[in-house]
């Protein structure tokens, strides 16, 4: 195995054929039913949790993936948004987004409750959303939670891990029917959809399985550092409000009475909003050679 380290300040980033390396100070190691969970303590990311071996979430650049997992879609709303559902989302960092918005209820169906109590525990900037009491947390499967609902939601987001362990069932087609006929009529499903620079296959089974199941379907992109390649995305299907349809001139004025009640957000504004729906050339165009 070949290594590279780049270093810079305290810490370097080691690129390895199948990943990066985050150099840390102390580790934790618990083996949950579902998963293996590490909570590292690092010098320049604060800590960091990894789930069979992914990170994912580090309390230095987590704000960029929950902001972007959110504010995209619900600033797409013109109207109050009631009722939000959020699968997975384990670390709080959605669900505290989401509230920032003023829905009246979020439910958070995250089937592994360790996951939950470390982040409680450990990552409160991150899970201090969990302790509102609009938040309703339930611990079992969200493929099986969004089975059989009907018209119950504004907005589903799954904040999942990579298609591995109980996060597989989270990309297939049926799951995202189960979505479709849980989402009131202008409703919107937004999900977490992978790196389409080093898992570009993953990336576009999402669009296509999606494209099968809404009408409108926009992927988007983030830059996150400590994702492979940095190259994240998130996709938007929706089967009526579309992010690209809202006007500047209403996007400006939302943002502006947003900022004032909540303050600015640290990546997302207007200006992102539109820009992060530019897709690259390779992204559709050529089979890349992502580990996955
Ligand atoms: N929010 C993080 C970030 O910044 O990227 C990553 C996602 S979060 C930690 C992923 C969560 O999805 C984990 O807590 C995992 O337990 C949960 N999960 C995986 N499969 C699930 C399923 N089928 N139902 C509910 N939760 C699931």
């Amino acid at each position: 195995m070949l290594w590279f380290t780049e270093y810079y300040g305290g810490e370097g980033m080691e690129l390895s054929a199948t990943g990066l390396t985050v150099k840390a100070k102390s580790a934790r190691y618990k083996k949950t039913p579902f998963q293996e969970l590490l909570l590292l303590e690092s010098e320049d990311w604060g800590k960091v949790l990894v789930l069979d071996g992914a990170i994912q979430t580090t309390e230095r650049d987590e704000f960029i993936y929950h902001e972007m997992i959110v504010h995209p879609a619900f600033f797409t709303f013109t109207r109050p948004i009631e009722r939000v559902l959020v699968i997975g989302g384990g670390d709080g960092g959605t669900v505290r987004e989401v509230l920032k918005h003023r829905p009246e209820e979020v439910v958070m169906v995250e089937i592994d409750r360790e996951v939950v109590e470390t982040a409680i525990k450990e990552l409160p900037s991150i899970s201090k959303g969990l302790k509102d009491k609009r938040v309703k947390l339930l611990f079992e499967d969200g493929r099986e939670f969004v089975r059989g609902k009907e018209a119950e939601f504004d907005a589903i987001i799954v904040d999942c891990s990579d298609p591995i362990g109980p996060s597989k069932v989270l990309y297939q087609e049926e799951f995202y029917r189960d979505c479709f006929k849980a989402l009131k009529e202008d409703g919107i499903f937004i999900t977490q959809s992978e790196s389409p620079f080093a898992q570009n296959r993953v990336h576009r089974q999402v669009v296509r399985e999606l494209s099968k199941v809404f009408p409108i379907v926009r992927p988007y992109l983030a830059f996150i550092p400590t994702y492979p390649s940095g190259m994240w995305s998130f996709t938007i299907a929706s089967k009526r409000l579309d992010p690209l349809g809202v006007a500047p001139s209403a996007l400006g004025k939302l943002y502006k009475e947003f900022v004032e009640k909540e303050g600015e957000l640290r990546y997302y504004n207007p200006e992102i909003h539109y820009g992060a729906f530019a897709i690259p050339n390779f992204v559709y165009r050529e089979e890349q050679n992502g580990n996955t």
